[in-house]
């Protein structure tokens, strides 16, 4: 099965995220260890002037996201993999770019599944990142 892993970021970034998101590189890799990965760079912690926390600030462009070759043939897989991804993007690119797994990055999910018509995974059964 030949699937365009491009074609299907833009699909859903109209479709689920109002096209916010940046364009984003996406591949197959066959050298991670979980089920898909979306890399970002940050730039050091430093001190917010305003807030008086730590922050870590996006470093724009810096985003790709890889999903694993093993479901290169399980299209329902990769689509439910690629949101999950993209979701992490999303905050990476607009809210707290360290949020992880926690309580709004579950929120975001469960508003998006719904829009979806499926459910995109929290986290994976082969760990996702
Ligand atoms: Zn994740």
């Amino acid at each position: 099965m030949n699937v365009n892993l491009e074609i299907i970021f833009d699909y859903y970034n109209q479709k689920l995220f109002n096209n916010e998101l940046p364009k984003i590189p996406v591949k197959f890799s066959d050298d991670i260890d979980c089920a898909g990965i979306c890399h970002c760079d940050f730039f050091m912690k430093k001190m917010h002037p305003k807030l008086n926390l730590l922050q870590n600030y996006y470093v724009p462009n810096t985003l790709l996201i890889e999903i694993s070759s093993k479901y290169k043939d399980n299209y329902q897989r990769i689509e439910a993999i690629l949101l999950h991804e993209m979701t992490h993007a999303w905050f990476y690119s607009y809210d707290k770019p360290k949020i992880g797994h926690g309580k709004k990055f579950r929120k975001k999910i469960r508003k998006l599944s719904a829009k979806a018509g499926f459910k995109i995974p929290y986290r994976y059964i082969e760990e996702m990142a």
